[in-house]
């Protein structure tokens, strides 16, 4: 199993996960609904990406959409930017590029 990290939603601690135990270390919040959303978010994701390689923008951006609304990511993010291009979707490209720039400065 790969490591995973991610911040508790509870306490605000970071925990990387290197095992089957998927509960805090400070508090015991059990971590494992958060992984699965990632899990499904990137799922979404990889589907975005192929939808882009298909030129099918559209498909792309709904997917990067509904991945973003489970697990915000850079990744997912970048998949939303060049759908938005293969879109002409200006509007929505502006707002992906300030949902990406706020995700890097958090
Ligand atoms: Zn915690």
């Amino acid at each position: 199993m790969p490591v995973r990290s991610i911040t508790c939603p509870a306490c605000g601690k970071f925990n990387e996960i290197e095992d089957a135990n998927l509960a805090c270390r400070r508090c015991s919040t059990d971590l494992e609904p958060l992984l699965s959303l990632d899990a499904a978010a990137a799922g979404l994701r990889l589907l975005g990406a192929r939808a882009l390689r298909q030129q099918q923008p559209e498909e792309a951006l709904a997917l990067a959409g509904q991945a973003w609304g489970l697990s915000p990511s850079r990744a997912t993010a970048q998949v939303a930017i060049l759908a938005s291009v293969g879109c002409r979707d200006w509007e929505g490209l502006m707002c992906w590029r300030q949902r990406l720039a706020a995700l890097s400065g958090a």
